[in-house]
């Protein structure tokens, strides 16, 4: 492929993420996106069927955004929100806690999912910190991915995930599997008798654990943890950054769909539409008012520099026009719909464990760990960008993607599959 001179020369700088510099393939030179399309460098265009890590769901360039930021960017593209106040940011603030069920009012910004969940971690610590508990430990779950951050890695999968290697250089984790039935949720009960005292909080990927491999649940866990989260009186994160704000079609959040109130939830990802980094910790008013007194200490001392960043925020607004205008939780149940019947023929491959859909979540689970490279490659052939990981192959695209695009990401996923026996 001829490469841009621009890709040549800074190739040897570059560091990219996830990648083994010595021997990944290279990247691919992305010179303009449009709806759904990457243009390549020698011109071809792809389907992008991860919209950018799950974060573009109303399609690239979406006109209303850009118009939004276009317009912010001319009033004010930023301010410190230590001490000042923007329309955005408040106007945003105000618009997420409306959305969000029950009482989860009091919104705290930053700047990526990473940091969200930082945050919600620190908030549910130092809330019994206030009250003269020192509690700072978490029960996460095998297969949960929640960040690359130092805090976050300590509440992802240990063992399994992309962080094992830091495993015992982390916050001292409390994990288990997924509570997925009366008989697991009595063990977990136990699990949390002897941890009494020093558990914060329980952290969880609501319905699907992303990273940790698409890895489904029912409402039942998270019901299940709401009830023990309860009855051990700790406090209960959602972390909807992957499949909050429409991408599982049934409603804006898991929370929703499973009936579940948790006490903090985070949101990053398709907040802007993937325009821009923005991430919100929201948490109910309990957890706040945990915060109020006359002692400055015991104030939430946090604070990104570029936290409700006016043009992030603007971009945020615009995209929660665009999931009130328009059918984005249609859109996504219809690719869901379509996924199944696409995916169904890769249950009868050699190497194939699993085929499943939820939402606009498409997923092929293979035997073993996935030849990405060889996936990858057999997808691009077929003009569809998707990037395996350990035993999946999967697809989570824009939400506005048609329906001749859904059979042209199916059939490169079945298809490349196929190409391996
Ligand atoms: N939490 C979940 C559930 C995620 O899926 C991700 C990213 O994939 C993160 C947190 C981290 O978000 P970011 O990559 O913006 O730091």
């Amino acid at each position: 492929m001829k490469r841009p001179d621009w890709y040549t020369s800074g190739q040897g700088h570059i560091w990219l993420p996830y990648t083994q510099m010595r021997t990944a393939r290279p990247a691919l030179p992305v010179v303009a996106a449009s709806g759904t399309r990457l243009t390549l460098a020698d011109g071809r265009e792809l389907v992008d069927g991860i919209s950018s890590w799950w974060s573009t769901v109303h399609g690239y360039r979406h006109p209303h955004i850009e118009e939004a930021l276009r317009g912010q960017l001319e009033v004010l593209p930023h301010v410190m929100l230590g001490g000042l106040a923007h329309e955005q940011a408040y106007v945003l603030a105000e618009r997420l806690a409306k959305l969000l069920p029950g009482n989860l009012n009091h919104v705290f910004f930053s700047d990526s999912g990473s940091v969200a969940v930082e945050v919600a971690m620190k908030m549910a610590a130092q809330f019994w910190l206030n009250q003269g508990q020192r509690r700072v430990k978490f029960l996460c779950f095998r297969g949960g991915y929640h960040g690359d951050t130092f805090a976050t890695m300590s509440v992802c999968d240990p063992d399994e995930g992309m962080h094992s290697l830091f495993k015992g250089a982390l916050l001292e984790q409390v994990v288990v599997d997924l509570p997925r039935n009366a008989a697991d949720e009595a063990a977990l009960g136990e699990v949390l008798d002897r941890h009494r005292g020093d558990l914060a909080g329980i952290i969880v990927e609501p319905l699907v654990q992303g990273a940790g491999g698409m890895v489904f649940h029912d409402p039942f866990t998270l019901q299940a943890l709401r009830r023990l989260a309860d009855a051990h009186d700790l406090l209960l994160i959602f972390d909807e950054i992957f499949v909050g704000l429409g991408r599982l079609g049934e409603a804006m959040f898991a929370c929703e769909i499973a009936d579940v109130q948790p006490d903090i939830v985070t949101l990053s990802k398709a907040l802007t539409g993937g325009t821009l980094p923005l991430a919100a910790t929201i948490a109910s008013a309990r957890i706040y008012d945990g915060f109020l007194s006359d002692d400055p200490m015991s104030a939430l001392m946090h604070g990104p520099t570029y936290m409700g960043n006016a043009m992030g925020c603007a971009a945020a607004n615009a995209s929660l026009d665009l999931f009130e205008r328009e059918p984005r939780l249609e859109q996504a149940r219809a690719i869901g719909k379509q996924l199944e019947t696409l995916l169904a023929p890769a249950r009868y491959l050699p190497g194939v464990r699993d085929v499943r859909v939820r939402g606009a979540i498409g997923v092929i689970q293979l035997d073993g760990p996935a030849p990405a490279d060889r996936l990858s490659a057999a997808c691009i052939k077929r003009g569809v960008w998707l990037r395996p990981f350990r035993d999946v192959l999967y697809t989570t695209p824009p939400l506005v993607t048609g329906e001749d695009e859904i059979v042209r990401i199916g059939n490169a996923m079945v298809d490349a599959v196929r190409e391996l026996s």
